[in-house]
């Protein structure tokens, strides 16, 4: 090995070794040791060598992974299909070369549509219903792996525990965000303060803090919510379902389960860009926190053909926001388990 080549190795692997360490501290323990602003340059850096130097790429790197690890405190629940990540455009240029890419790879050259929806700075949560009851919700977990967190969700005001109408599958997993709203965060961390309890560095940390509880007395005395944002598993498979993301969205609003009010659908890249810019401009306003928008291919089908890559869809990207605070001060979190 050349001399370069062997600090670009070098440097690979203490980016792998300090992305393991900040997954293990944010994911398992919910505690963050360094601001998210900070892990995404360690992450876009060792990307990039990686795709620099093939010969250096392993799969047990930090960017083929998705999250953390599910606690062993809690009963493990097996994802029939994996909750994935999502990748990530930081700029303009990498949102329109995120469409250039997915339209080379169709071989087409029409303009595409796009479900446009914020994204929820909480908790990815899957969510079973069987005959139109609630019967599990589980964290993602490592994505193939997660946690039965189902006594806490069940806690969740504004979780259905049974779906509206009869039009449901005998099966269907909703997959969406758990996260607490602005207002409540802020109370939550005034009480804690007033009863000497721990603060919450952010209103990420606040909701895994709260639902990832082994009591789910605590969770209850929480102010969580959650918005649905695709289905999983769906059984009979030939159950009829809208041939468009955006569609099923709403099938899930008809079934009673909510969803964010601020999603809609866009045309091409520069519509995503136009959303982009309107959801930035409105971000403080917004009851809940978000650290991006996220863009979906609307069209199942094509979704689909694209398929996924180790740790993402093809289909999706997550367009982040500049950090507001890049030297967030943070603090030690509660964590009960
Ligand atoms: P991600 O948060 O970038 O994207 C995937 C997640 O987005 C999903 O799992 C889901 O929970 C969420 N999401 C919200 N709205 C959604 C929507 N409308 N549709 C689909 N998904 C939606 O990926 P990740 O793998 O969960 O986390 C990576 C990010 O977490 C990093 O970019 C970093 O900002 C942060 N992080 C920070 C640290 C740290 O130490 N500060 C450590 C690990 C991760």
């Amino acid at each position: 090995m050349s001399e370069t080549d062997l600090q670009v190795k070098q440097r690979i692997d203490e980016l792998r070794a300090r992305l393991a360490e900040y997954n293990y501290q944010y994911y398992v323990k919910d505690a963050p040791t360094v601001p998210d602003a900070e892990y995404d340059r360690e992450m876009q850096e060792l990307m990039a060598l990686e795709q620099a130097h093939p010969e250096f790429q392993s799969v047990n790197s930090p960017s083929q992974k998705v999250g953390g690890q599910a606690l062993t405190a809690f009963e493990q629940v097996t994802h029939d299909v994996p909750m994935l990540s999502l990748d990530n455009a930081f700029d303009e240029a990498s949102l329109l070369a995120f469409e250039k890419r997915i339209l080379d790879r169709l071989k087409q050259s029409v303009t595409l549509a796009f479900s446009c929806e914020p994204k929820l700075d909480g908790l990815a949560v899957s969510i079973l219903y069987e005959d139109g009851q609630l019967v599990r919700a589980a964290t993602r977990g490592d994505g193939q792996v997660g946690e039965n967190i189902t006594a806490n969700v069940r806690t969740i005001a504004n979780v259905p525990l049974s779906l509206r109408g009869k039009n449901w599958p005998q099966r269907v997993e909703v997959r969406g965000e758990v996260f607490m709203p602005k207002n409540g965060f802020k109370t939550l961390n005034e009480n804690q303060r007033k009863s000497g309890g721990k603060v919450f560095a952010n209103p990420r940390n606040a909701a895994a803090g709260s639902l990832r509880q082994l009591d789910s007395k605590i969770t209850a005395k929480r102010p969580l919510m959650f918005y649905a944002y695709s289905l999983g598993v769906v059984t009979p498979s030939e159950f009829e379902l809208p041939e468009q993301h955006s569609e099923r969205l709403n099938t899930l609003a008809s079934w009673g389960v909510p969803l964010c009010p601020d999603i809609t659908t866009a045309q091409g890249g520069k519509g995503c860009l136009a959303y982009y810019q309107h959801i930035l401009e409105k971000r403080d306003a917004l009851p809940y926190d978000i650290d991006g928008v996220v863009f979906k291919v609307d069209d199942i089908q094509l979704q689909n053909t694209l398929g996924f890559v180790a740790r993402a869809p093809r289909w999706a990207i997550a367009q982040k926001f500049p950090a507001q605070e890049e030297v967030t001060q943070l603090i030690d979190v509660e964590f009960q388990v």
